[in-house]
């Protein structure tokens, strides 16, 4: 690990400003992802800006009737509150089948939305990777790629975004909250929060630099069931090779969101509208652009008869 300089922040408006000052800060939350990605080397920041001081870890109402979920919130705190089980059970089941207890414990939400790909090739620093290295090339193009995306794809990377959380918020329509280093605040719609690789995969969301998120807000409940299925290879500690997030209303119609199949949660509205006639007819729509490759074109059917389960499950 290389050195770095620590400080710990106690107003949103402190850590904006040291993230301002300081090209190579970071902010570490949980550390979950970021430690680990400092240990291996693939990210080195000269300075640390620990924000867990500053209180954003509550859940709270929003005047409209949704909830205003706190970055800082755990995923543990967030799967067991008793307001997002109740009337976003999607959020709730996607939380609970990512990563273990203890990991949950201390990861964070703003944390779950940045974490890294973990296609192999990144965690490898003897291969190319534009995504570690721009202009060095894909390793994963050409080699093992079972696990990478079908959708979204470019020449330049074909990575897919880990995150559980992520796809239950894309279903859900969740906004991103953040403050920019000079103290402005907007609002990024979680639909285009995560970007495409395109010619730039290291270029992950629409985040300026220094820009820190201070909350996910959701819009008021939607009602029907609430469906998160997770194909992995093994039945736990384990990323999503495909996964499910779908709310499905009494008539069939309802919203689905895709992980483990692009750059980002994967949600098509066309899909949305197909979703009454069957998972066929949402897979064709979801997936219409997919360019998979050899290794990894299995997901093209497994999206389908995970499609189908869901509406299986839906309709009880
Ligand atoms: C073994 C293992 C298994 C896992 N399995 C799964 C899984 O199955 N499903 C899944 O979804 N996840 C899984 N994870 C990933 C885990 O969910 C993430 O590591 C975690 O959510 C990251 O949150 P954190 O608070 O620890 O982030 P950190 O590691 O602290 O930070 C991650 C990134 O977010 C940035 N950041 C943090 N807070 C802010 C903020 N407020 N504003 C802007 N940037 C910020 C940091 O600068 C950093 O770049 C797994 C992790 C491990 C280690
Ligand atoms: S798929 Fe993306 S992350 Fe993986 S090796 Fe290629 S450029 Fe790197």
């Amino acid at each position: 690990m290389r050195a770095f300089t620590y400080e710990r922040s106690f107003s949103i408006e402190a850590a904006a400003k040291a993230a301002a000052s300081n090209s190579e800060a970071k902010f570490i939350a949980g550390g979950t992802n970021l430690l680990d990605l400092m240990k291996l080397e693939i990210e080195t920041p000269a300075h640390l800006i620990d924000v867990n001081g500053l209180g954003l870890d509550t859940i709270d109402p929003t005047p409209d009737g949704g909830i205003r979920i706190g970055a800082l919130v755990r995923n543990s705190d967030l799967a067991a509150h008793e307001t997002v089980r109740r009337d976003y059970g999607l959020l709730s089941r996607a939380l609970v089948a990512g990563a273990s207890g203890q990991l949950r414990n201390k990861a964070t939400t703003a944390g779950n939305l940045m974490q890294r790909t973990r296609c192999p090739y990144f965690y490898d620093t003897n291969q190319p990777c534009n995504k570690r290295q721009p202009g060095s090339g894909c390793s994963a193009i050409g080699g093992i790629s079972r696990q990478l995306g079908v959708v979204g794809v470019s020449d330049a990377c074909i990575a897919t975004h880990p995150s559980d959380m992520a796809v239950a918020m894309r279903a859900l329509d969740a906004v991103v909250e953040t403050v920019k280093p000079d103290g402005d605040r907007r609002s990024i719609g979680i639909a285009d929060f995560h970007r495409l690789p395109g010619d730039t995969p290291h270029v992950e969301t629409e985040l300026n630099p220094g820009e820190f998120i201070t909350a996910v807000t959701l819009p008021p409940p939607i009602g029907g069931r609430h469906i998160y299925r997770k194909v992995r290879d093994r039945a736990s500690f384990a990323f999503a090779l495909i996964s499910v997030g779908a709310v499905i209303q009494p008539d069939g119609k309802g919203r689905i969101a895709v992980g483990g199949v692009a750059h980002k949660p994967w949600r098509v509205e066309a899909a949305d509208a197909a979703l009454s006639k069957g998972a066929k007819a949402a897979n064709a729509a979801l997936l219409a652009s997919a360019r998979p490759t050899d290794q990894n074109k299995f997901k093209l059917d497994l999206v389908e008869r995970t499609l189908g389960a869901v509406i299986l499950e839906a309709r009880g």
